[in-house]
Formats: C-alpha cells, structure tokens, sequence
C-alpha cells in the first residue's frame, strides 16, 4: 500500500498543493493565487487548497510545506520572508490545528534539494549540495544523508556565499554585497546583458535595449540558446562566477553531486559548462574529482514534490532504493 502525502510549494505569488505517494507520483493537485494578500488571507488560502484536497483524497497522512522563508525549526515559524507576510506566524502549528494531520515545514530550495537526492539527479547521493537559480539564489544542504539546517533551521543559505568583497549589492534583505546571488542569479544574468548591451549597440541586445525593451535574464539566456554571440558571452560569464561559488562548495562539503535546478538553468550547460570549468580550476584535489555538477530532474513541480519528499522523510518512509 502506498502511503500519501500533501506537498505544498508557497511562492511569493502564487501557492501549488498536490497529493504525492511514496513513488512521488502525484495524484490531485491545486493552484492558487496569494499576490497582494494578507498574513490571515494567505493562511486561509493555504488550509481551504489543502482541505480540498483532504476531502477528495481522505488517506492523506502529513503535509509538508516548502516556503521562501528563512524557517525558525524549533518554533515553526518563517523568521524572514522577501514576498510572503507570514513572519512571526506559528505556521507548523497553526496549519496542523486547522488540517488536523501532521505538518512539517521548511525552505523551499532545502526540500527541493531533498527531492533531487531522493529521487532526482543526485538519487541515492548521500552528500548533495543543491541550488535554485531564479530571480535569486536558494541553497540547500544535505550531509550524510540528512538536511542540513544549521542550529535553528537558517543554515545553508548558500546564494548569500560572498564571492567578491567589493561587487555588487545582494538583493532583497540581505545587507551584503558581492554574494553569490548577486554574481549568479537570473537576474545577474539580466544587469550582465543590459551593460553589454550598453558596451555594444549593435548587438541584439543592444538594439532591443535602444528599442526600449527590458534585458531580462530571461531574455539573454533566449538570445544565448539561439546562438547569438554576446548573449553566449555574457551567460559565460556568469557561469565562470557560478563556478567560483561551485569550488567554494566542493572545498567545504566535498559533495557528491551539486545539483542545479530553476528558471535559470534554462541555459542548461551555456551556464552549467563554464561553471564546472572554473570549480574543477579552483577547487582542492581530490574534491574536485569526485563531484558532478549537474541539471535538477524536477522543474515548476519540484517545490511541491520536495515538500511532499520532506512529508515522507519525517514520517520515515522510505525512499524506493531504500525499500
Ligand atoms: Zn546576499
């Protein structure tokens, strides 16, 4: 008999809930808008997806809740959240008073890394580091076979790694400046193309700059898959930074795989191909042998698989190799 859960991947915009089995099939799923809402707006939206999808599917046994936040494990609450109003919400007890089943909680990018080494590129991987490349960077540790969370659950931020003292400002709350995330991110990918696009007003992307259009990440990665020729540069180039921050990594936690997932690794190897050129450049002998840098297997389902991945793990039930 295959056991069930509920995974629920929040995002900042929107939130997606679905029935997940220990095979991390998914049977029943709901998608809901939360922009613009309230901390009781977007905890009612929450409980009223996920008890739809108790009533249809009554042998659910836990919930497990991927959030964009920075979790605090031994209150169960979201400390710091850049587009959810939820801080200072005791959100784990809170939603298993209202569901009446178990609920675990934890950072977005932490179960997705869970589900890639569960069930993903870096199944059966004991030693992962994970990324998630989007409009910033989420990371996410697991050592010896477990998430690592830190001593309250806000470890393994890893897009907030400084690789250069003097670059640039990090994004949202983070006081810094010269992370990782502020070299490597989706939107680094789009400040990198509109300054080249400045540099060069021939270019394509010099000329929809001057046509007014906006250089998005999005755009240059585009632009770079259809062969255009500064487009490759400058993904290149973010990519050689992404490898700094990869060495940094493999020096540290000498992972099996580092597995890179989100809406920037639409790339694929444009950006992964530069990056595991400067990490094997720059990281210690053997460490730098015994890694694989590679893409995520799940793409905008993998926060609900994860948290539905992390629903299954706290319940102990065992991933299909481990069977
Ligand atoms: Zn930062």
């Amino acid at each position: 008999m295959s056991r069930k859960v509920v995974g629920v991947d929040l995002g900042g915009t929107k939130l997606l809930a679905g029935v997940v089995d220990d095979q991390l099939e998914v049977h029943d799923r709901v998608h809901r808008m939360v922009t613009g809402m309230s901390d009781k707006g977007v905890t009612e939206a929450i409980v009223e997806s996920v008890q739809e999808l108790l009533e249809r599917n009554p042998d659910v046994h836990a919930a497990g809740f991927g959030i964009p936040c920075l979790i605090d494990q031994r209150q169960g609450t979201a400390v710091m959240c850049v587009n959810l109003p939820l801080v200072d919400v005791p959100f784990r007890d809170v939603m298993s008073e209202r569901l009446g089943i178990p609920v675990f909680i934890d950072n977005d990018a932490n179960v997705t890394t869970l589900a890639e080494a569960r069930f993903g590129a870096a199944k059966g991987a004991q030693h992962v580091v994970g990324l998630t490349i989007g409009t910033g960077i989420g990371g996410g540790l697991l050592l010896g076979g477990k998430l690592y969370r830190g001593f309250a659950g806000g470890g393994a931020e890893l897009g907030h790694m400084v690789i250069d003292q003097d670059g640039p400002r990090c994004q949202g709350a983070c006081p810094n400046n010269g992370c990782l995330e502020a070299f490597a991110s989706g939107s680094a990918i789009g400040r990198e193309g509109t300054e080249a696009a400045e540099q060069e007003p021939d270019s394509e992307l010099g000329r929809a700059a001057a046509a007014g259009e906006e250089i998005t990440g999005e755009m240059v990665t585009q632009l770079a898959l259809a062969g255009d020729e500064l487009a490759r540069m400058v993904v290149g180039q973010v990519g050689r930074r992404l490898g700094v921050g990869l060495a940094n990594f493999v020096n540290m936690f000498n992972p099996e795989v580092i597995v890179i997932g989100g809406g920037a690794m639409a790339a694929g190897d444009l950006l992964l191909e530069p990056a595991r050129v400067e990490m094997k450049a720059r990281a210690l002998r053997p460490n730098r042998d015994q890694v694989r840098v590679v893409a995520a297997r799940f793409g905008s389902d993998a926060g609900m698989l994860g948290a539905g991945v992390l629903a299954l793990d706290e319940l102990g039930v065992p991933a299909p190799d481990e069977a």
